[in-house]
């Protein structure tokens, strides 16, 4: 999968794209963007600083064959009729792209015409969600989380034959940058009697990886793990913001519900599995005595490559560091490799009774966490379920989130001999 659009000589004739931290010639992520003049939203493609409107483009006579097919399919208000195509469409237009946007294209000379400053445009969802689930693929963070409720067994005993999950909200997931307005529910202190109804005082951030569906499979149809990675049009970053009070009276025994239905936050980029191919690594080698995966969940060309190395941070600003001018202190360096489960193996599970995912379809990875502090994708783990306060730059004292607090999460693949990449951010601040 790895082609003269990933060659680490090749540079933009958009200036900004060249050293570009997230978004150089060699990602090419998509997304649905209004532009600054107003109109209906449509698809783009960040290049540096910019987006190349895919509109503008095809009416200049950009593209051609499967790849005027794709750019028209992810020219509208969403990338559904993109993602429905799958690998070989998306793949051509990638190629035709990377010609259009590299030194020496004749394109240059309609800069204008195709490109909007990227500051000045506003992003919308990269697709209409249908469903979101989300899993629970972070073995560090359901150990970690595990171990507040039950520290002799944190991990329960299907952990490590199937990928955990739930049927989570998608009306409510928002692109990056919309306010987090904190929820309010029943909470319970374990020794009071009787829950109260009220703020949530323990407003907290997952840190996850988006996974888009592509094509989709029909109801009755299970995608086999051999052809799961096939379905996957692009990742993301998630916030699953969690409201932890509410979720410990609430979630037993069916699991999260009102905790974590009020939002979730994506960056807007839909980064393709063709930009992240150099990127790819083998699946951790599962520790002496764990179970090996039955075989509807095994596949040796995703155990040999279908892990991501991608590093992931956690950031965080208080109102007074903002008043301060202080720089977002990093709470987390964390990276992908974590995953227990590999997103083939997700989709493949989520499929094997013949469920049906469609286009545009919205999986979370769980959150991902490190071993160690300072790696954690979650304040419950920073601060050990709350009872452990760490310190901010300005001296102020945090468990949970405070009103006024941004959170922003990055995420970057780089490897020896090729370009690094990155998704752009997935901001979020806490409103009362
Ligand atoms: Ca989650």
């Amino acid at each position: 999968m790895i082609d003269d659009t990933h060659d680490a000589a090749l540079k933009s004739w958009v200036a900004s794209a060249n050293g570009h931290a997230d978004f150089p010639i060699q990602n090419l992520p998509l997304g649905v963007f209004t532009p600054p003049e107003g109109g209906a939203p449509r698809g783009g493609v960040a290049i540096g600083d910019s987006i190349l409107d895919l509109r503008a483009a095809i009416d200049e006579g950009q593209f051609s064959g499967n790849g005027l097919v794709a750019a028209e399919a992810a020219s509208g208000p969403t990338l559904n009729p993109l993602m429905a195509l799958g690998a070989g469409p998306r793949q051509a237009l990638r190629r035709q792209l990377s010609e259009l946007l590299h030194e020496g294209s004749k394109a240059e000379g309609l800069a204008a015409r195709l490109l909007h400053d990227a500051s000045a445009c506003v992003m919308a969802l990269p697709a209409a969600i249908g469903d979101y689930t989300d899993f629970y693929a972070g073995i560090n963070h359901a150990t970690n989380a595990g171990r507040l409720f039950r520290p002799d067994t944190p991990l329960l005993p299907n952990y490590k034959h199937l990928p955990v999950a739930y049927h989570s909200r998608a009306s409510s997931i928002r692109p990056s940058g919309q306010p987090v307005k904190r929820p309010s529910g029943q909470l319970k202190a374990p020794d009071a009697d009787a829950p109260g109804f009220g703020p949530s005082r323990r407003l907290d951030i997952e840190l996850e990886v988006g996974v888009f569906a592509g094509p989709g499979n029909d109801l009755g149809e299970p995608v086999p793990i051999g052809e799961a990675a096939d379905h996957i049009a692009g990742y993301c970053l998630l916030n699953d913001w969690s409201a932890r009070d509410i979720q410990a009276w609430e979630y037993q025994p069916l699991g999260p519900f009102l905790a974590k239905n009020f939002l979730s936050t994506i960056s807007p980029w839909v980064v393709t599995p063709e930009a992240l191919a150099p990127f790819r690594i083998a699946q951790a080698i599962r520790p002496e005595g764990d179970p090996r995966p039955l075989p509807h969940l095994w596949d040796d060309r995703d155990q040999a490559g279908g892990a991501l190395d991608l590093q992931l941070e956690v950031f965080l600003s208080s109102r007074q560091m903002r008043d301060k001018g202080l720089a977002p202190v990093r709470l987390s360096l964390t990276n992908a490799a974590y995953l227990y489960w590999t997103p083939a193996q997700m989709l493949a599970h989520h499929t094997s009774t013949g469920c049906n995912l469609q286009p545009g379809d919205l999986f979370g990875t769980g959150t991902i966490s490190g071993t160690d502090v300072g790696s954690y994708g979650s304040l419950l783990e920073m601060s050990l379920g709350g009872k452990q306060p760490f310190t901010l730059p300005t001296g102020e004292s945090r468990t949970f989130l405070e009103d006024g607090d941004e959170i922003v999460f990055h995420a970057h693949a780089a490897r020896d001999g090729f370009v690094s990449i990155g998704f752009g951010e997935c901001r979020g601040r806490v409103v009362g």
